[in-house]
C-alpha cells in the first residue's frame, strides 16, 4: 500500500475555506468580509504608488540575485527597527535591539518561537482570548501548550482588562505572552495607554516574555501613536520579542515581508542572541528572499517616498474609519434597533459584531455576504457600493 494510505484529510483552514466558498458563489453582488485584507473602494487590493515607484527603479537597476545574508539586509532591519522603536530610540543606539527579515509576520512569530523554545523549553505560551487563529497553531508547532488570557469582554464590547490582568498576575515565571500591540486581530478592541502601562508592570512582576505581535502598525491612529505599547516595553529595561509585517500597511501580502525584533539587555547579549537566531533560520529557510524587503527599504529609506508611503497608509486608515461611521450610519437609517456604535470605537481593519453563528450563516445563504462564524467582520472589504447592501442585509437578519 500506499506510505500515505492512512493520512487523514486536515481540517479546512476556517477563513481559507470561506474564501474558496466564497469564490464557488455565483451571485454577481456577493461580499466577502471573511478575509483580513485591506480592499480600495473599488474591492481591488491596491498596489501603493510608493511601492510601484520603487518596483521601477529596481526593475530599472536589474541588480544581481545573490543570496542575501541570514537575517535579511540591513538597510531593511535598521528601517524595521526606526518605526518600531522610534529613530531616536536608546535600544538601538545602544545595539541592544536584534532584527532579522522574516516571512511576514508570520514567519516572525514561527522563528521567535522556534527560537523560545531552544531558550525556555518548558514555558508555557498565552494568547488572548480569542486571537488570531494562527497564534495557537504557531506556538504549538513550535513544542509549546498554549493556554489563553482573558481578553474580550462581550457585555461591553471591550476589554476584559481585569480579568487579563488577573491572569497575567498568576502566571508562573518564564511563561510568554503573546499581545496584539494594536488592532486586535479578530475583536477591534485595544488596549489605552494606561492600560499598557500596567501590563509592562505585570510583566516585570511576573518575570514573564512579551511577545508583541504588531501586524498593523499605522492602521489604528498612525504610524507612531500606533507604536505606543513597543515604547513603553521599551521604556521598561525588560526584554521582549516584536513580530511584526509590511503585509497590510505596505499591501504586500503575496511577497511575505515582515520581520522579528528582540531587545536584550545590552550589545554583548544581542550578539549572541542574533548568532542563535541564525541558526533557527538557517534550518528553516536558510535567508529571506530580497524583492519584498528590498522594495520596503527603499520607501522607507527615501524620504519622498516613505512621505508618498505614510500619505497612503493614511488613506487606507481613514477610508476603513469612514466605513465603519458609514456602516453604523447605514443600520441606523435600515431601521436596525440595536445600538451597533460600538464598531466606531473598535480599531483595524476588523470588528466583533456580535452576530450570531445562526446570523452569519443566513447572510451567506440569503445575502451572499461571507463573514467568519464568530462574526468577526473586516470593514476594509466595504466600500461605497456594497456598505447599503452589506447593512441592510445584517438588518434584515438582526431583527
Ligand atoms: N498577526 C496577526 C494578529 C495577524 O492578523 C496577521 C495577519 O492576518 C499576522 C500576524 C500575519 O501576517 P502576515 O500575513 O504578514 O504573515
Amino acid at each position: 500500500p500506499s506510505i500515505f494510505a492512512a493520512v487523514e484529510m486536515a481540517p479546512r483552514d476556517p477563513i481559507l475555506g470561506l474564501n474558496e466558498a466564497f469564490n464557488a458563489d455565483t451571485r454577481t453582488d456577493k461580499v466577502n468580509l471573511g478575509v483580513g485584507v485591506y480592499y480600495d473602494d473599488n474591492g481591488k487590493i491596491p498596489l501603493l504608488a510608493a511601492v510601484k515607484a520603487a518596483e521601477k527603479a529596481r526593475l530599472e537597476a536589474m541588480p544581481p540575485r545573490g543570496y542575501q545574508p541570514i537575517e535579511g539586509a540591513p538597510s531593511y532591519n535598521n528601517a524595521v527597527q526606526n518605526l518600531l522603536f522610534g529613530k531616536d530610540s536608546a535600544l538601538i543606539a545602544n545595539g541592544q535591539v536584534v532584527t532579522i527579515q522574516a516571512l511576514g509576520g508570520t514567519g516572525a512569530l514561527k522563528v521567535g518561537g522556534d527560537y523560545l523554545k531552544r531558550l525556555n523549553p518548558a514555558a508555557t505560551v498565552y494568547i488572548s482570548d480569542p486571537s488570531w487563529e494562527n497564534h495557537r497553531a504557531i506556538f504549538e508547532s513550535a513544542g509549546f501548550a498554549v493556554d489563553t488570557y482573558p481578553y474580550y469582554d462581550p457585555a461591553t464590547r471591550g476589554v476584559n482588562f481585569a480579568g487579563m490582568k488577573a491572569k497575567l498576575g498568576e502566571l508562573a515565571a518564564g511563561s510568554v505572552v503573546v499581545l496584539h500591540a494594536c488592532c486586535h486581530n479578530p475583536t477591534g478592541a485595544d488596549l489605552t495607554e494606561a492600560q499598557w502601562g500596567e501590563v509592562v508592570e505585570a510583566c516585570r512582576a511576573r518575570g514573564l516574555v512579551p511577545f508583541l505581535d504588531m501586524a498593523y502598525q499605522g492602521f489604528a491612529d498612525g504610524i507612531e501613536p500606533d507604536a505606543v505599547a513597543v515604547r513603553l516595553f521599551s521604556a521598561s529595561g525588560l526584554q521582549f520579542f516584536v513580530s511584526s509585517s509590511f503585509s497590510k500597511s505596505f499591501s504586500l501580502y503575496g511577497e511575505r515581508v515582515g520581520a522579528l525584533s528582540i531587545v536584550t539587555a545590552d550589545k554583548d547579549e544581542a550578539a549572541r542572541v542574533l548568532s542563535q537566531v541564525k541558526r533557527v533560520i538557517r534550518t528553516n529557510y536558510s535567508n529571506p528572499p530580497t524583492h519584498g524587503g528590498a522594495v520596503v527599504a527603499a520607501v522607507l529609506n527615501a524620504p519622498e517616498l516613505r512621505q508618498m508611503w505614510e500619505d497612503e497608509l493614511a488613506g487606507m486608515r481613514d477610508r476603513i474609519r469612514a466605513m465603519r461611521v458609514g456602516l453604523v450610519e447605514s443600520l441606523k437609517a435600515a431601521g436596525v434597533a440595536q445600538d451597533f456604535s460600538f464598531v466606531i470605537e473598535q480599531r483595524g481593519m476588523f470588528s466583533y459584531t456580535a452576530l450570531s453563528a445562526a446570523q452569519v450563516e443566513q447572510l451567506k445563504s440569503e445575502f451572499g455576504i461571507y463573514a467568519v462564524s464568530t462574526g468577526r467582520i473586516c470593514l476594509a472589504a466595504l466600500n461605497s457600493r456594497n456598505i447599503g447592501y452589506v447593512a441592510k442585509a445584517i438588518a434584515s437578519v438582526a431583527k
